[in-house]
């Protein structure tokens, strides 16, 4: 009989000075190869992002020694392993979120300098019972708010974090620069940068949710603020709080780019490489027609 070990993911970030990101990144890659993990690292100079799979026990020895060089550093436990991920590739690069302002973020053994200030799920209901003028900011892409947003929450029109800089410098989000405006994402790293450069242009009370959508999810279910699913980076596409999509108090926003009927299901255009869209759809209509709206 074999025993089948147990296998995990950890997903995780630090921001924290790194005076030799190259020297971390080498550091990281031998001590993941050591232990037989796959994933995703980034390293900068601002501090570490990744996600790791692979047996429990060498998740462990990894975030003990991870641990060692960056202190606090809270780790992520979730289901899956080493399969989930091609290969194991350890990068160092300019920003470990890529918001094309590297000179821009300050950090310092605290954290990020100058950041939206952190609101616990409790805090960030408390906020907005007691607040009627409170904004919600999506922090994420367009696309992952089609199915799944916080209440009456702004979405800005970006299709990735480098087109933040250009919306925020338009003019379109001048009027809730006296507003406070609760910054949200899927995990709160996105948000750590993007509530920095919001004050750094003259947003005046601005907040981020810790650990982000998932957090409060987690809390609330569909019995909060939160409506819909949740867009994620993996094979799942989208996942769902509570009672899922079944609970009655589910707020189903997805819609299929084709015939209309509610979906969640996100696919990529099959006119690829011309078009890199991922697209609403539903099954059916997915079998008769693989392309988005526009290629169709
Ligand atoms: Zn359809
Ligand atoms: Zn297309």
């Amino acid at each position: 009989m074999s025993v089948a070990s147990v296998n995990k993911i950890l997903l995780y970030y630090k921001f924290q000075p790194i005076a030799d990101p190259d020297a971390v990144r080498l550091w990281q890659r031998d001590l993941c190869e050591g232990l037989g993990l796959h994933g995703r690292i980034i390293v900068s100079k601002d501090g570490i992002n990744g996600t790791v799979g692979g047996p429990i026990d060498a998740c462990k020895t990894y975030a003990k020694k991870t641990r060692e060089y960056f202190r606090g550093i809270e780790f992520k436990w979730s289901e899956g392993g080493r399969e989930d991920f091609p290969k194991l590739s350890v990068k160092a690069r300019e920003e470990i979120v890529s918001f094309g302002a590297p000179g821009e973020l300050k950090v310092d053994e605290h954290g990020v300098v100058g950041g939206g200030k952190h609101l616990t799920p409790e805090e960030v209901n408390d906020l907005v019972e007691n607040n009627p003028d409170v904004v919600f900011f999506d922090g994420r892409n367009a696309r992952e708010a089609e199915i799944g947003k916080f209440k009456n929450a702004v979405v800005p029109d970006v299709e990735t974090t480098h087109d933040f800089i250009r919306e925020l410098d338009s003019g379109k989000y001048d009027w809730m620069k006296d507003k406070p405006v609760i910054s949200y994402c899927t995990g709160g790293i996105r948000c750590e940068v993007l509530s920095s450069l919001m004050i750094n242009r003259g947003f005046e009370d601005v907040y981020q949710i810790d650990g982000g959508i998932v957090r409060y999810g987690e809390k609330y279910g569909n019995s909060g603020l939160w409506e819909g699913s949740l867009y994620v980076f993996d094979k799942r596409m989208h996942t769902e709080f509570g009672g899922g999509a079944e609970d009655p108090n589910y707020v189903q926003l997805g819609h299929c780019v084709h015939c209309g009927e509610a979906t969640n299901r996100f696919y990529n255009c099959a006119n690829e490489p011309e078009c890199r869209v991922q697209y609403l759809s539903c099954p059916e209509c997915r079998e008769r027609n693989p392309y988005c709206g526009e290629c169709a």
